[in-house]
């Protein structure tokens, strides 16, 4: 099934503010919010994707991946992903702070007692950070795509204490001042009448518990630096300078909190005989002088592998030859560049005397004068269809 469109999903066009995406998202989630549709599974599933949608809208670089990528460029690979498994109701309602306001969100939905979702829930720990790698690839990795798994230093959930921080079971308590909630309740007095709202507990920072010892593999932090070999999916036709998130797959977070994303600045290998313009591709053809003369066949490379071509009798050098459909594909489409051949005739340097006095004879012949064609194009016609 096709994903779709996050601006679509919301009901916004491209231009809108954050603010509006926010508010078109509340309307959304309140509409479809599973305490007011339950059981309905196409409601839950609209939920899900309209938090999917705000998820990536409401952060200034996935969004700006989403208008430059589509859905490629967000979705990083099929694991750490959005478009694996979607956002689970913990990861909605945990955005829904944001979007709503703590206070009012508990007033909203219930004062947190609904089930499953939000009630008990509490924050654990400190979201880990982000982290950024470059990766290298070649014009024929980038043709078809390809699966990399790469080696990432970085923090690492503590085996010891299962990433808790703490020295053993006992040593973790729940936190008298909330109850092991993470929330502390009180009634107050807003502009829409009496109200009960829920904040953060002050003591615990809203993970509920107490560490009294801490675990000495990870002196109480729950991670530990070391590192993952992560496995990417890369789409074919990415470019120099794009970057791709992999939910999920940065540091570790502190405690148990949420990890960081990881993010992966693609580079290109320059290629020895290819060059790279946009989709297209460019390659220089050196012809012996005979074989211009004369024609032949000859073989190039592409970026899929040698290709043949026929080069026609009297071919003039600067001639472009275009195999159609032989460039970079578009991310996220099914358009396709071309390879673009430009000949260059080469002039021998060094002649023996006998070859010199040969040329020398057919120098004065008339079918050696340039004798350009006014249905070629010039030189400039042709840099712009080269590039074009
Ligand atoms: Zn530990
Ligand atoms: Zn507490």
């Amino acid at each position: 099934m096709s994903k779709r469109d996050y601006y679509e999903i919301l009901g916004v066009n491209k231009t809108a503010s954050a603010d509006e995406i926010k508010k078109a998202y509340r309307k959304v989630a309140m509409q479809y919010h599973p305490d007011r549709n339950p059981g309905d599974k196409a409601a839950e599933e609209k939920f899900k994707e309209a938090a999917e949608a705000y998820e990536i809208l409401s952060d200034a670089d996935k969004k700006a991946q989403y208008d430059r990528y589509g859905h490629a460029g967000v979705s990083g690979n099929g694991r750490g992903g959005f478009s694996g498994g979607g956002m689970n109701m913990e990861d909605i309602f945990s955005q829904f702070g944001d979007v709503f306001g703590e206070d009012l969100f508990g007033s909203f939905f219930g004062g947190g007692q609904r089930g499953g979702g939000r009630a008990g829930q509490r924050s654990r720990g400190v979201r880990g950070s982000n982290l950024r790698v470059k990766l290298k690839l070649t014009y024929e990795e980038i043709a078809k795509g390809v699966t990399k798994n790469i080696k990432v230093k970085k923090y690492v959930p503590c085996t010891t204490c299962s990433g808790n921080g703490a020295k053993d079971k006992g040593s973790v308590q729940t936190c008298s001042t909330c109850g092991g909630s993470g929330q502390v309740r009180r009634v107050q007095n807003t502009f829409l009448g009496q109200m009960q709202t829920v904040t953060t507990c002050p003591a615990c920072n809203g993970e509920g518990t107490t560490v009294t010892a801490k675990c000495t593999s990870c002196k109480g932090e729950g991670r530990v630096y070391g590192e993952e070999t992560v496995s990417i999916d890369i789409p074919a036709g990415v470019q120099e300078g794009m970057q791709m998130n992999v939910s999920g797959k940065g540091n570790a977070g502190e405690r148990g909190g949420m990890p960081g994303d990881l993010i992966i600045l693609i580079e290109e290998e320059p290629h020895k005989e290819l060059y790279r313009e946009g989709l297209n591709v460019a390659y220089e053809l050196h012809l012996s002088f005979t074989d211009a003369v004369f024609g032949t066949q000859v073989e190039v490379p592409t970026i899929d592998g040698r290709a043949k071509i026929k080069i026609p009798a009297g071919t003039q050098s600067g001639k472009i030859f275009r195999l159609k459909g032989k460039g970079f594909p578009a991310v996220n489409s099914y358009e396709k560049g071309d390879q673009l051949i430009q000949v260059s005739v080469w002039t021998p340097q060094h002649l023996s005397a006998e070859e010199k006095a040969a040329l020398e004879k057919l120098g004065h012949s008339p079918n050696f004068k340039p004798q350009p064609e006014k249905s070629d194009k010039n030189f400039f016609d042709k840099i712009k269809e080269m590039f074009s």
